[in-house]
Formats: structure tokens, C-alpha cells, sequence
């Protein structure tokens, strides 16, 4: 087998996982679209994907993803980044991201702004929420978030989408979702459009989209399990 026909099966499972838990939820399956979560990846990886239709792709480092944002540059792709990020890569990342997943405190909004005018681009930020009561793997606590979104809101260069979390690990992937579910509700309150929410990983995509995913960021499922990160 072909590394493209082990793609294309990989995709064909994912893509009717999404479908079924559409179904299950009584939603139209184009209400759910698929980031490709590549990181690790080669670029050649990232264009069979493309052949296969595939046109939202997820990074979470900035090095790795600049460059085959620019080795693929003819594919218009649209990249989503969905790691931790620092301020220092923002003018990085503000140069190929049309999607940031990961925004989880101000300063980090307001870089991001900064660089996406400085190079002339929008850039849609999704506030990151931590579900676990705890910002140590990333996200503002749900108390923060009215501000950070505000903020993103007001700030040039950047358009709120809406809301990103991570299961937290050992958890009840349910629960966890049903809060995000919540969180993005009282933020669609004051920002009516923010209608975005990424949640749900190869494990939990179905927990996701039962409680209202917009963004499903699928990794192993479609890839196969990642070696592992040497050194
Ligand atoms: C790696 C990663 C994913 C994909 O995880 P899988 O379990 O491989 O599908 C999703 N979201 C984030 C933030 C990631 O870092």
C-alpha cells in the first residue's frame, strides 16, 4: 500500500466518523470541518492530504510549520496554528496562520495584532480555555476569558472566532466539551459571530461534535501515531 492510499483510507474513516457523529447529534455534517493535524509530519505528508481534498492543515510549532507553509505555498492551504505559542514568534506566525487556536492571554493577543497589520494580513484567534481549573498546559482560566475576548475583539488586525480547548488529560472528554459548550455560548453573547469551536482530537472528536464542535483538529487518526520527538 501506497503512503497515499493509506491516506486516503485513514481520511475516508475520519471523514465518516464526522459524518455518523453529525448524524448522532442532528447536524449537517458540513456544519464540522476538518483540521489536519500534520505536526511531525513530512510536507509531502501534507500534500498527498491536499490531493485528497484536504485544505485546512494544523501545526503546533512555528519552525516546522513556516516551513512548509512556504514549501507549499502553490497549495493554498489554509494553516491553522494550534500549540503553545510565545510572543517571539508571533511576527512568524502572523506571516502564514489564518488561524490562531491558541490565544490564552492578552499580551499574546495584542502581539499577534501587532504583527498580523505589520504584515498586512487578519488573522481569526480562537481564545484557548483551560477545562481543568489550571493555565499550566495552556489557557486562560474561564474568568479571564471575557477580557481576552474582548481585547482580541477591539484590536486590529485580528478577528475573534471563537473558542479552543484541549480535554484535559484523565478527564471525562463529555464534561470537559459540555463546559466549552458553555464558555462559548457566554461568548457569543457579547460577540455574536464568534461562532467557531475547536475541540475534539482522534480519541474525542465524536464527544466533540456532540456538544457543538465547528473544528475538529485530527492528528493520529489520519497520520498514524507520531514518532517520537528526539532530543
Ligand atoms: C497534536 C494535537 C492534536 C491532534 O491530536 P491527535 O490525538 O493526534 O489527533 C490536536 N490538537 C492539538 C492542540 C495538538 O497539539
Amino acid at each position: 500500500m501506497t503512503r497515499r492510499d493509506e491516506l486516503a483510507a485513514n481520511l475516508e474513516a475520519v471523514r465518516r466518523r464526522i459524518a455518523a457523529a453529525c448524524t448522532a447529534a442532528a447536524r449537517a455534517p458540513g456544519e464540522v470541518t476538518l483540521v489536519a493535524v500534520t505536526k511531525t509530519r513530512p510536507a509531502s505528508d501534507v500534500a498527498l492530504l491536499a490531493e485528497l481534498g484536504v485544505r485546512d492543515v494544523g501545526e503546533n510549532r512555528d519552525q516546522e510549520a513556516a516551513g512548509k507553509a512556504s514549501e507549499l505555498a502553490d497549495l493554498d492551504l489554509v494553516w491553522h496554528f494550534v500549540g503553545r505559542l510565545q510572543t517571539n514568534k508571533c511576527r512568524s506566525v502572523a506571516g502564514y496562520a489564518s488561524v490562531v487556536h491558541s490565544v490564552d492571554r492578552e499580551r499574546l493577543a495584542v502581539t499577534l495584532a501587532r504583527e498580523a497589520v505589520r504584515a498586512g494580513r487578519v488573522v481569526t484567534v480562537l481564545v484557548q480555555v483551560a477545562l481543568d481549573g489550571s493555565s499550566a498546559r495552556g489557557g486562560a482560566l474561564p474568568t479571564e476569558l471575557p477580557s481576552l475576548a474582548d481585547r482580541v475583539a477591539a484590536s486590529d488586525g485580528v478577528r475573534l472566532g471563537g473558542v479552543m480547548a484541549v480535554a484535559p488529560l484523565g478527564g471525562d472528554p463529555e464534561e470537559a466539551f459540555a463546559r466549552l459548550a458553555t464558555v462559548s455560548s457566554a461568548v457569543r453573547a457579547d460577540h455574536p459571530d464568534a461562532t467557531i469551536v475547536s475541540a475534539g482530537m482522534s480519541g474525542d472528536l465524536e464527544a466533540a461534535i456532540r456538544h457543538g464542535a465547528t473544528h475538529v483538529r485530527v492528528g493520529t487518526a489520519l497520520l498514524g501515531v507520531r514518532p517520537p520527538l528526539v532530543g
